[in-house]
């Protein structure tokens, strides 16, 4: 299971780090994905010190799920830029695209979304 994680050798980690998961009461901007997260949305909201200095940081529920999935640690707001430099270096080996089994639609439209992208700039080198 855990070989389909991305490891990212992490050396480094913040000196304290909070989640809670409430509903959005306005609309906030997904620190991975950039897309809003409405109103009504559960999202994840992390208050992190990283060297001395506090930072906030908000995910929607899918890239919550997304990041869960191919990730054991991580850096905040780098999911989809670590995602596509493994999809460019093992393509057409994506061997762990296949664990897509459980993840919700919603998670799943986002994946697929940012796939299509990065195989539309591969199309691109084809030509
Ligand atoms: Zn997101």
């Amino acid at each position: 299971m855990s070989n389909c994680k991305i490891d990212l050798q992490l050396d480094d980690y913040a000196t304290f780090c909070r989640d809670c998961h409430p509903i959005a009461r306005k609309v906030h901007t997904c620190g991975e994905c950039m897309d809003k997260i409405q109103p009504g949305d559960k999202y994840e909201y992390v208050v992190m010190l990283y060297e001395g200095d506090f930072t906030t940081h908000k995910t929607c529920s899918a890239c919550q799920e997304i990041r869960d999935r191919f990730f054991d640690q991580y850096y905040m707001e780098m999911i989809w830029e670590t995602l596509k430099d493994e999809f460019d270096e093992r393509f057409p080996h994506i061997g762990w695209i296949c664990r897509i089994e459980g993840l919700s639609e919603q998670a799943i439209e986002k994946l697929s979304v940012k796939l299509s992208g990065w195989l539309e700039d591969k199309a691109e080198w084809w030509d």
